[in-house]
């Protein structure tokens, strides 16, 4: 099912697949014709809680509908521990 949450190094609302589809992307110089990793999310500690399913979401329908998922906290412990595993 689509979801919504949102990204808060981009400031936008996106979808999580989304999400996980832009992580997979090159960083750096991308071979040509491949679109390059987000400068954002190159540099984006938050994508763990994405993977995770840790981040508050709305369904894509409620979103169309109106809804806005919350922003996640990313300084509430469980959360830091979660990014931290990934840095580590
Ligand atoms: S990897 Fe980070 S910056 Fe990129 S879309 Fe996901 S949460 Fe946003």
């Amino acid at each position: 099912m689509d979801m919504m949450f949102f990204c808060i190094p981009q400031q936008a609302y996106m979808r999580t697949d989304n999400c996980t589809n832009l992580r997979k992307r090159p960083a750096g110089k991308a071979p040509a014709g491949a679109q390059p990793m987000l400068r954002a999310c190159e540099k984006c500690t938050m994508y763990p809680l994405v993977d995770k399913n840790k981040v508050p979401t709305v369904t894509l329908d409620a979103y169309l509908g109106g809804s806005k998922p919350k922003v996640a906290n990313l300084q509430a412990s469980a959360n830091r521990k979660i990014m931290q595993m990934n840095i580590a």
